[in-house]
Formats: structure tokens, sequence, C-alpha cells
């Protein structure tokens, strides 16, 4: 039986079993991206980006489409009311569904200027939803409409939906992608994938710290990571970050140590905690969603 995990400090025992097998659950997309679980059925919804889909999956009935065309729909999350709330690579916008079904544009501009393109996004305690905005719909060919950037830069916004309110938190990261807080939200960590536009450029994680709820500050190099990209990512009870890169999901603590990585035979794009019990790792890679079983309980 193939290992299914690569152990680097032996606290990764604590985060997952060795013996624990990485599980299949649906092929056949082009680009899977923002898995996010919904506790309400036990499903797990994510996007196919450059397949233009929106699908779910769930054990008993495998995957559905929700919305085609999706209009290139990358990096979703629930609210606090439970709403799903998606970056829209197409329409250059948060958007939101609600209850009833629909889809609305919550925000597109910034300073009267549309936004490149939403890439991914996580709704903090306090109802408001952060978000990147690097130009991958504009310039990577079946992501997007393309169009010309008129953003300045590609920055991190935080975005009030009850007041409308947008402020760009970070303007110096070269194509800021996946995000996450630290589970009392203290910290903000950003991925940079600008690897992908420049060969020598970044693929590493930054953070900073958070005061005031709004503001950002102590910005620094968290972890270099390789092969590949960390692309999107997710931090556990504990305070562990889980990023995506080219072979497997990777485990860092909060001090920058890597403890392991969960090895996956395709590119990954992101990954979610879920499951009825907390204890599932859900990863879109590739065209593929997979998930693993973990020792820990987590709450994405
Ligand atoms: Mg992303």
């Amino acid at each position: 039986m193939k290992e299914a995990i690569a152990v680097y400090d032996q606290r990764m025992y604590s985060i997952i079993d060795p013996d624990v097998q990485l599980e299949k659950l649906a092929d056949g997309a082009k680009h899977t991206e923002g898995p996010v679980y919904i506790p309400e059925d036990d499903s797990v919804i994510f996007s196919d980006v450059s397949g233009n889909k929106l699908f779910g999956w769930n054990a008993r009935d495998g995957v559905s489409v929700i919305r085609e065309p999706s209009e290139y729909q990358n990096g979703n999350y629930l609210d606090l009311s439970g709403r799903l709330v998606s970056c829209s690579h197409g329409q250059r916008a948060i958007i939101r569904r609600e209850h009833n079904g629909e889809w609305i544009i919550l925000c597109d501009r910034y300073q009267n200027n549309r936004l490149n393109s939403p890439n991914d996004l996580v709704v903090k305690s306090d109802g408001t939803i952060w978000f990147t905005d690097p130009p991958f719909g504009l310039t990577q060919p079946g992501e997007g409409y393309g169009g010309n950037q008129e953003q300045a830069g590609s920055f991190v916004f935080r975005f009030d939906p009850d007041t409308g309110e947008i402020d760009a938190v970070i303007k110096e990261m070269e194509r800021p992608n996946g995000l996450a807080f630290s589970p009392d939200e203290s910290i903000l960590y950003v991925s940079d994938t600008s690897q992908v536009d420049h060969p020598q450029s970044h693929h590493y994680i930054r953070a900073y710290d958070l005061i005031d709820a709004t503001e950002l500050v102590n910005s620094r190099v968290f972890a270099v990571i390789e092969p590949g990209q960390p692309d999107g990512l997710r931090v556990d009870q504990q305070g562990n970050i889980f990023t995506s890169s080219a072979d497997s999901v990777q485990i860092y603590a909060p001090d920058g140590t890597r403890w392991g990585k969960i090895l996956v035979p395709e590119v990954v794009a992101n990954l979610t905690f879920g499951g009825k019990d907390g204890r599932r790792l859900f990863i879109t890679a590739g065209s593929s969603l997979y998930a693993i079983n973990l020792k820990s309980i987590n709450q994405s």
C-alpha cells in the first residue's frame, strides 16, 4: 500500500494516522478549486474554474452540476447565514447565492474601477468578507472573459456586505491568492503565486497581524512553498497551516516548522475541513476532488 503521507516532524502524527488512505471522490473536471463544506447536508460544493461549472458532491449521489455556466467562479465560502459567497472571475465580482437560489453581485469595484478577478475569500466572524484579487481571470486563457486590468495592482480587500464599504488591506503582494485567518483571527495568512507569471517570482505564504479587526501589520514571509505554488490554504483549530502545493497538502506549525505532507497525485489547488465529525479534509486537485480522514477536529 502506498504511503499517503510524508513525515518531517513526529508531531505530524497528531494530525493524521500514517496508514490512512487518500480517497478520490470525483474526477473529470478541468480545474477543480474552491471547496466548501456544507454542514446542512454533509456535502461539498466546489468550482471547476476553466470548466465554467459549479459542482456539488455528496456520498450518496456523487457529483451534480449546481451552476453552469458559473461565470468562471473560483473560491467559495459560507457566510454567517449559511449563504454561499463566491469569487467570480467572469463577473469580476464577489457574488452571493441568496436563500431563494438567486445569485447577486455584492461588490465589483474599488475606487470606481472594476476588480481584476477575485480568486479566493474567507468570511470573518464579524461577517466581513476578505478576498484576493489577482488578474488570472484576465490573463489566463479559459479562466475568464479576459479584459483590461483597471486596478493599479493585485490587492487583498476587506469588504463589509452590511455597509458596502471596501478597503484594500494589502497592496504589497504581487499575486495574492489563497487566504485564511488563524483560529483567534489575530493572524491572516495569504499565499502569493506570482511564480505563475514570472518563474523567478514568489511562491510563498505571508503572515500579517490583525489589529482593530481592520488593519494588517507586521508583514512577514511565513514559509516558502515548493514544489509548485501555495494556492488555497486553511488553518486548523491548533493554528497549523494546511497549504496546497504541486505534490501535496503541506502542514506547517504556527512557528513555520514543516511537519509533513499529505501526498496527492495531482497538483493541489485548494482544500477545506469538513465532515459530520469535523475530521475530513477535502482537497481539490487537478481534475478531481479528494478526501482524507484526519485525527484532529476542525471547522473551516
Ligand atoms: Mg486560488
